[in-house]
């Protein structure tokens, strides 16, 4: 069964090091954590596999990697400046601040339950930065609060250095900033995380054909790499639109405390590459006018056959990787009774996802053949190129056990006596428990059919 409450995750991550509190031993930053040795892994394969279904699979969609800050026009031109904002509600009771659309009950005091709440004010996410020698306080670059801008700014040098006719994309995994009111949920809303988001361009009378396509294919991905059972998932779609979308649906997970959102799928129409196209002319003007330099880039596609020269719509799908770990590790967390007053708790994740993919066990500590032995398994299985392997050599099996069953190694192989004896190892497999004695030279191929799983 998976994890009841996202607490079961907090102390999981805390204990076996997946995620801390950032900042922590200064008292921590709302919003803010830093992944550790097992965390950074699950992330970095959530990442992989997402590349792998957007570029790898694929020859229409291009990679990119931009700067994280960026310079205020961006944002003032997309629009982000005068309308990237929460509506902020104040409890006159208790003074507790509050995102208006997030409350529980819009008319009560989340936190006092008081009905003295404040009108609601916009309040600005994207958090400002006064950069260079010459900055004199004010604002004049932000930290990005999504990808998908600073995609757009690029359209015009990713066609240049890679030609391609329309439908086509651009994909970039990074982090965003937002300066989110009330962080909360754990990693599940923070002020600095991760995005995976996908722009595709199309031709404007074909954008509800590839909505409806990337709906769906973004939803079989859910299911079929990450394994999320299906009943798990569920689109919402948007009945507020943004300013920039025609149509909009959030792909949501049932977390442990209801749906909730962790992607979205938005028709953006041709907003974006429309304003940054429209701040050019801007731009066009003001260097004619100053020193006679044509400086300005227009952000629009022009048909090879036709000739045409229109802007595209974007399609937009949009994910948080933190999100995603968040909800992978809520489905393979398993508490399992083991009689007799013993349980265990098990990560029970696809081995391709697992931090760690086998870990090499000496039964008994510091004995040089044991160690040697074991030291071998190791450097084969470290050849295979498949990921972190790990050695263990405390001495204390049933430890081991259980903190590769929490981490969710596939695998244990343990080297006893027997194997200075014959030759032979036991593989502990996570789930079953089962134990199965094979030759030493066997291990690589069987781990390596494990994890490929
Ligand atoms: P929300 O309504 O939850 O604030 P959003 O609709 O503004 O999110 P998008 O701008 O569409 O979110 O961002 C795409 C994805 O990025 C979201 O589906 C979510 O998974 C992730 N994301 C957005 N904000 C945060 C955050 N503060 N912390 C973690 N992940 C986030």
């Amino acid at each position: 069964m998976p994890a009841k409450t996202v607490n079961d995750i907090v102390a999981l991550c805390k204990r076996r090091g997946f995620i801390f509190t950032g900042s922590e031993i200064y008292g921590g930053l709302g919003g803010a954590y830093d992944y550790g040795p097992y965390g950074v892994e699950l992330m970095k394969n959530i990442r992989n596999a997402w590349w792998n279904s957007m570029i790898y699979s694929r020859n229409d969609i291009e990679g990119l990697d931009a700067a994280l800050i960026s310079n205020r026009l961006m944002w003032k031109y997309s629009g982000h400046e005068a309308s990237f904002s929460d509506p902020l509600v104040e409890c006159k009771k208790c003074g507790a601040r509050m995102r208006q659309d997030k409350m529980r009950d819009p008319t009560k005091c989340d936190n006092c339950g008081s009905t003295e709440i404040t009108e609601p004010r916009a309040y600005q996410l994207m958090m400002g930065l006064s950069i260079g020698a010459m900055a004199d306080g004010a604002i004049n670059a932000y930290l990005r609060p999504e990808t998908a801008t600073t995609t757009y700014v690029n359209f015009k040098n990713v066609l240049d250095a890679k030609p391609h006719k329309l439908p086509f994309g651009i994909a970039q995994i990074g982090k965003a900033f937002r300066n989110e009111i009330s962080p909360r949920g754990f990693v599940f809303r923070m002020r600095e995380f991760e995005q995976a988001e996908m722009q595709y361009f199309v031709n404007p009378s074909d954008d509800e054909k590839y909505f409806e396509m990337w709906k769906a294919t973004r939803l079989a991905w859910w299911i079929d790499t990450l394994g999320i059972p299906a009943e798990k998932l569920r689109f919402l779609p948007h009945e507020k639109l943004a300013h920039y979308a025609k149509a909009a649906v959030d792909i949501e997970y049932e977390f442990p405390d209801g749906f909730d959102e962790v992607e979205g799928v938005h028709n953006r129409q041709d907003f974006d590459l429309g304003s940054h196209t429209k701040s050019q002319d801007e731009f066009e003007i003001h260097a004619k006018v100053l020193d006679n330099k044509d400086s300005t880039t227009k952000l629009a596609y022009s048909d090879p056959q036709s000739g045409e020269s229109f802007i595209p719509y974007v399609i937009e799908t949009a994910m948080g990787v933190n999100r995603a770990m968040l909800a992978v590790m809520i489905e393979a967390y398993t508490e399992e009774d083991l009689g007799d007053g013993k349980s265990r708790i098990v990560l029970k994740l696809k081995p391709w996802l697992s931090p760690v993919k086998a870990a090499v066990i000496p039964l008994a500590r510091n004995v040089p053949e044991l160690l040697e032995i074991s030291n071998n398994i190791e450097n084969d299985l470290r050849k295979l190129g498949i990921g972190r392997i790990e050695l263990e050599n405390s001495g204390n099996i049933g430890k081991n056990y259980r903190r590769h069953d929490e981490i969710g190694t596939p695998v244990c192989i343990t080297v006893d006596h027997q194997t200075i004896e014959d030759g032979t190892v036991t593989l502990r497999y996570r789930d079953t428990m089962d134990q199965v004695r094979v030759p030493i030279a066997d291990v690589p191929s069987k781990v390596l059919e494990i994890v490929k799983q």
